[in-house]
């Protein structure tokens, strides 16, 4: 049935004529997504900064026209700006990123009273990012910093999960979100904002609309630090959120293989070129101690992001062991920093989040 919907929404929108112009949203090209999940429609519209003001016009009108159809209970439209049509584009180590052509100022949404926005990032996925995002959080919380996390992993968000959250957010006004709360830490997850089972080629246009939902529509003050756990990669998602977004800084995970770590500097460059500080690199599945005899392997070798980080002058913040216990606690909602207080491996993330504090205060 949703997708008879999408289709019935996406007739209607077609007809939907842009003032200023003599053709309709369809002859123009400006759909860029439909998606219809329990009765609620998501739409992305293009735009770019000349037609914002005649587009949010479009939006409201495509709204209210599709507001009408039965079974649809509420819609939301976002306007999205088209960077880079090539999805698969990837950013090597050598190539520029194209940059929006905004000034500073207009392309970095910025949340209020958030004192600084961290991102957490690797250049590829498995490798520990929400694991690593979680623990530290919980560090720096236990640090005595009001912390935030924002789950922007468009392609897997997990954070609820790792924090032992269900549900979802409330609001109490019907325009802004009262994020979830979990051992005192402010969560939102993307998978909150975007139907997780949809394509990702749906979700990429509707990126930085619900990041900026994300992050203006949502009571997240005060806070010390919010953290946004990223999408892994550097393709165009995760380039217009680096880009878009007033990031104070970036920390890259990866595990010490030679090519996870040829990814990670991509993320590193990726950030770095958008003018976004690096504050460190974190070795994540460092090291394995075996709980029988205590020998220390390194299954995936070792040392590698140590060096990286070297040679790309930036901070070695630390490195986690494999260790069973760390997925344990995280994959149950407990995460080992909070759950294991006085074990090796809380103390090991409790000394990376100092190191990060020491980073952000160095910004200052
Ligand atoms: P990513 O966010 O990079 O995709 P996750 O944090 O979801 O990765 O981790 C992938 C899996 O690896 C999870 O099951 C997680 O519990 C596990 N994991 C992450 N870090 C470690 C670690 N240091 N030791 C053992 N398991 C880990």
């Amino acid at each position: 049935m949703s997708e008879k919907l999408q289709d019935d929404i996406l007739s209607i929108l077609a007809q939907v004529n842009v003032p200023g112009s003599d053709s309709n949203l369809a002859e123009l090209g400006l759909i860029s997504g439909v998606v219809v999940k329990d009765g609620i429609a998501h739409i992305a519209l293009q735009t770019n900064k000349d037609s914002a003001d005649v587009m949010e016009g479009v939006g409201k009108k495509c709204e209210q026209l599709v507001s009408n159809l039965t079974n649809i209970l509420s819609v939301t439209v976002v306007l999205t700006e088209e960077i880079n049509t090539n999805s698969e584009k990837k950013i090597s180590d050598k190539t520029s990123i194209p940059t929006l052509d905004l000034t500073q100022e207009e392309r970095r949404i910025k949340s209020e009273g958030v004192e600084f926005i961290i991102a957490v990032a690797s250049g590829k996925g498995g490798v520990g990012k929400s694991t690593t995002t979680v623990n530290i959080a919980l560090a720096l919380s236990r640090l005595g910093k009001k912390v935030g996390i924002m789950d922007a992993d468009i392609y897997g968000p997990s954070i609820p999960r790792m924090m032992g959250i269900s549900g979802q957010p409330r609001s109490e006004d019907g325009k802004t979100l009262i994020p979830m709360e979990s051992y005192d830490i402010k969560c939102m997850s993307m998978g909150f904002m975007v139907p997780e089972e949809e394509p990702t080629i749906w979700r990429g246009p509707m990126v930085m609309g619900a990041l900026e939902q994300m992050l203006k529509d949502v009571e997240w003050a005060p806070l010390d630090i919010l953290i946004v756990d990223m999408p892994p990669g550097t393709g165009d998602a995760q380039l217009t959120m680096a880009q878009g977004t007033e990031l104070a800084g970036a920390i890259i995970v990866s595990t010490p293989q030679d090519i996870a770590l040829l990814d990670a500097r991509k993320g590193l460059n990726m950030f770095r070129q958008v003018d976004v500080p690096i504050l460190g690199i974190i070795e994540n599945m460092s090291y394995y101690i075996c709980p029988k005899c205590g020998d220390e392997a390194h299954i995936f070798d070792n040392g590698g992001a140590r060096e990286t980080a070297k040679k790309n002058d930036c901070t070695f913040l630390g490195e986690i062991p494999l260790d069973r216990e760390i997925r344990e606690t995280s994959d149950a909602g407990r995460p080992i920093v909070i759950s294991k207080t006085s074990s090796p491996h809380a103390k090991a993330y409790m000394e990376i989040a100092t190191k990060i504090l020491n980073e952000i205060d160095a910004l200052k």
